[in-house]
């Protein structure tokens, strides 16, 4: 399959008039794949009320077909369609994060296709700030069904490029928008429950969260390694580039020691870094890719898939990387980080 790209200036007016959003639409209402950019990372969207268009998105990526999508609107009426109910609890944290990187699970209405949420009751829902994405979903008119457009186990895609590295000739085509810009992708909160639980951090952090609802609770399975996650996603290795990946807790002098004994031993070494550490591996490891600044977390989370990414372009044996308190946009830095090194469950 022929992939085409379409360059759109996500700045520029009436975008849902512009002849690649109008042909990407056609495709989408066409049962086909398109790729788009959200403010979270990229999406790999179909239209969510088609089986036959959803199961692509799970062909395309080799996805395990257990592991529901998020389906993306772009207006309140929308949900409506989507949802069978929405709780309270929902309602309030739409009117405050959306539009933005924050996903609901509400109860599922029956016009969702069943491949979207893989044989579960609920649905995920999220209204994305992008504007290419919105003018996608208005210009397609259908609710449109999109997990991150990378294929199943590796890093997001932040960058039409990434995009572009693993689907091509796998889909319609890319709508390019230029860099995504929180680069972890939205925060996942169930809210049928009577407390509403974080199961996945993202983009909206639990201290926004809780200014909005009290308190949240969280996934047992995020702090448990031995515990079932709620959502179905949460237990595959995920982010992981082909070299091994090891987290190294402490400070710069830990980092250090642990890229010279990989070098003693005559290995390649990788080592993902930030701006302020980045000097110190001049002479010493093999690859630095810095994810941003450690004065500035939010940074780090725009960086960290690109980063993790450009370890692919060389043979390395293993990769070191720096962690980050995991507060604020920290928590969502460490989850993908954590994945990415399998040190979580099921790995
Ligand atoms: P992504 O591939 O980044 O779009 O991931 C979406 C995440 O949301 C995955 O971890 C899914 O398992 C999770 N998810 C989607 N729908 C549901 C749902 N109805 N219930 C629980 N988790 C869900
Ligand atoms: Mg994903």
């Amino acid at each position: 399959m022929l992939t085409k790209i379409w360059r759109v200036d996500p700045t520029a007016g009436n975008l849902e008039e512009n002849a690649g959003i109008q042909e990407a639409a056609t495709y989408i209402r066409d049962g086909e794949l398109i790729a788009f950019p959200t403010e979270t990372v990229y999406g790999l969207g179909a239209n969510a009320l088609s089986d036959n268009a959803v199961k692509k998105i799970y062909e395309a990526k080799g996805r395990p077909s257990d592991n529901p999508l998020i389906v993306h609107i772009s207006d309140f009426q929308q949900a409506e369609r989507v949802a069978r109910s929405i709780p309270d609890a929902a309602e309030k944290l739409m009117k405050a994060f959306w539009p933005g990187p924050l996903t609901v699970i509400v109860p599922a209405a029956d016009a969702v296709a069943k491949t979207v949420t893989a044989g579960l009751k609920t649905v995920g829902l999220r209204m994305p700030k992008h504007p290419v994405a919105r003018a996608l979903i208005s210009a397609a008119g259908v609710p449109i069904a999109a997990p991150s457009a990378n294929l199943s186990g590796k890093p997001s895609p932040t960058e039409a490029s990434h995009v572009y590295e693993d689907m091509n000739g796998r889909i319609a085509g890319i709508l390019d928008g230029g860099p995504a810009g929180v680069g972890v992708e939205s925060t996942v909160v169930d809210t049928t429950q009577d407390l509403v639980t974080i199961l996945r951090p993202g983009g909206v952090t639990r201290e926004q969260l809780e200014a909005v609802l009290g308190k949240v609770a969280s996934d047992p399975a995020l702090k448990d390694k031995k515990a079932q996650p709620k959502a179905p996603g949460m237990k595959y290795r995920h982010y992981s580039p082909k070299a091994p990946v090891e987290l190294v807790t402490g400070g710069l002098q830990e980092l250090k020691q642990a890229v010279t004994r990989a070098k003693e031993k005559g290995l390649t070494v990788g080592v993902l870094t930030t701006t302020e550490n980045a000097n110190a591996f001049q002479n010493l490891a093999d690859v630095i890719s810095i994810a941003g600044t450690r004065a500035d977390l939010a940074t780090v989370a725009q960086g960290l898939f690109h980063a993790l990414r450009r370890f692919d372009h060389y043979d390395l044996d293993i990769i070191f990387s720096e962690t980050f308190p995991a507060e604020g946009i920290g928590e969502a830095i460490m989850n993908r980080l954590n994945k990415a090194a399998g040190t979580s469950r099921n790995d």
